[in-house]
């Protein structure tokens, strides 16, 4: 089996937006160190320059191979610029990360500003990342992969912060109409891919922390992770950590897909009436 996907490859080119912290500057070194030319799409700055310079001093192709784009995901025109610059620089494009995301906390009758910043990052910049390279790689006819990160919160939605997690169901459910558009479109060699991290010790997810929590994976866990499924062709990439296996993400996402079949309130996990229901599911057999 293999144990890199084949688009990995020396020479060819990745695009990472969120590229300058977390699990896109992991994806963005190690795409790298693997001889490939990365684009790091984020809000420009010092933090995306030490980036560029971090990423670049692992490639074997040489700093010329590294470069830091600033990009505001959330501006259509900003990722069309930047399709036209990473062309006109590198060529082809083989990977695009969609990854750039904020997490500032909502409520559901609070501030509509916070509505539209987590959309117009989380999601709308997902669309807009696929929408303007999905083409271009189709086009081009090359083997390509598009990687779009979700959240588990997304799929099992836990009370606390609905901005995030609405944004989160719709890049879940735009990633798979992707996914289904690109594999019955002739002579497709493009697919598209849902990252699902579990919990990872970025500056998104540290709430203050400066020491990883046991329970975490590191960026570059997930990262090994990713690699691994993508090379297993799967388009559900969901992510364990150190508090959270597979085993029990299954019987969450089953759970929560039950509170229809069962016609059980929303939420029923978190509802005064089903917790000893929803424990006692989770010691028995699924
Ligand atoms: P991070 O904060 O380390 O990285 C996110 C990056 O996105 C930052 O560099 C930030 O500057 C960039 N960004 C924010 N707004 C942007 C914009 N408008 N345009 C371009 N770039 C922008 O966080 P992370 O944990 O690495 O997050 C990466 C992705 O993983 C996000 O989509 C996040 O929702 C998702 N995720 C993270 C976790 C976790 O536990 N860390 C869990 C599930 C999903």
């Amino acid at each position: 089996m293999n144990t890199t996907h084949p688009v990995f490859k020396s020479g060819n080119t990745a695009v990472i937006t969120g590229g300058a912290s977390g699990i896109g500057l992991a994806a963005a070194k190690a795409f790298a160190a693997l001889g490939l030319n990365v684009v790091l799409a984020d809000l420009g700055g010092d933090r995306l320059q030490a980036a560029e310079k971090g990423v670049a001093a692992l490639s074997p192709l040489g700093a010329d191979a590294v470069v830091a784009i600033p990009t505001d995901v959330s501006k259509l025109t900003d990722l069309e610029i930047l399709a036209d610059d990473v062309a006109a620089r590198f060529g082809n494009v083989h990977v695009v990360m969609n990854n750039a995301g904020v997490q500032g906390g909502s409520a559901l009758f609070g501030p509509l500003e916070q509505w539209e910043k987590v959309f117009s990052v989380n999601l709308w910049g997902v669309i807009h990342g696929s929408r303007v390279f999905g083409p271009r790689m189709l086009a081009h006819g090359e083997q390509a992969v598009i990687i779009n990160t979700g959240s588990k919160q997304g799929i099992t939605t836990p009370p606390g912060d609905p901005a995030y997690n609405t944004a989160k169901a719709g890049v879940k459910v735009f990633t798979e109409a992707l996914e289904h558009e690109l594999r019955n479109t002739e002579g497709s060699k493009v697919s598209a891919h849902l990252l699902i991290p579990g919990f990872v010790f970025t500056p998104l997810a540290a709430g203050g922390r400066t020491e990883k929590p046991d329970g975490a994976w590191t960026a570059e866990e997930t990262i090994d992770f990713m690699m691994a499924s993508l090379a297993k062709g799967d388009f559900y990439i969901l992510c364990p950590d150190n508090d959270v296996p597979r085993s029990l993400d299954e019987k969450r996402i089953f759970w929560a897909a039950h509170d229809i079949i069962d016609n059980r309130p929303p939420l029923s996990r978190w509802h005064k009436d089903y917790g000893e229901a929803f424990k006692a599911f989770l010691d028995g057999e699924r």
